[in-house]
């Protein structure tokens, strides 16, 4: 896609020292990029198949809330901790520079019965796949993923048994 590389800046040794840091916050400096990306995320089958999506703090959430509104999907979010109010589920997980939690909305998740996963980068997958356990164990299905960036050495789609939809790869 015209651009989408050059607006992408890798900072070295950033949070941590051996990290190359995929800065995706250029796309959303250059509103044609943006658009013309989130209109090919929004056609994606992935979210088309998905009855909603789930986009996840905070990167996610720029792209989520642009691909909920052009393909009309509803959209929940998965939050850091201390978030959300209300019921929620939760749980820990590991990413590529250290460890977190995350939360959904109990009520919302039980509202629709399938979900698009939408992220701005997938690294290890372990931040994908914590979001991917809240929901099977909801009993609701994961369509599949679909993310701006995809960093192919770390592998993180070997931990999936559902389709992954990235549109820059590293
Ligand atoms: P992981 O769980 O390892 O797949 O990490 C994915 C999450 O952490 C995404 O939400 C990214 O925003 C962030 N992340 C992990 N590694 C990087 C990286 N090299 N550059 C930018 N963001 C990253």
């Amino acid at each position: 896609m015209k651009n989408l590389e050059s607006l992408i800046k890798t900072y070295n040794d950033f949070p941590q020292k051996g990290i190359a840091f995929k800065d995706v916050l250029g796309i959303i400096q250059d509103p044609e990029v943006f658009r013309e990306l989130i209109l090919k995320m929004s056609s994606n089958k992935v979210i088309k198949d998905a009855e909603a999506i789930i986009s996840i703090e905070a990167r996610g959430f720029i792209f989520g809330s642009a691909i909920s509104l052009q393909a009309s999907k509803p959209m929940l979010v998965a939050r850091k901790p201390g978030k959300l109010p209300g019921e929620i589920i939760k749980e820990n997980y590991y990413l590529e520079y250290g460890k977190s939690s995350l939360s959904i909305q109990k009520e919302s998740l039980e509202k629709f019965n399938s979900y698009a996963i939408v992220d701005d980068l997938l690294a290890t997958g372990g931040t994908i796949n914590c979001v991917a356990n809240l929901i099977k164990k909801s009993g609701k299905d994961v369509i599949g993923l679909v993310t701006v960036v995809e960093l192919l050495k770390l592998n993180g789609r070997s931990k999936f048994n559902f389709p992954v939809e990235s549109f820059i790869t590293f």
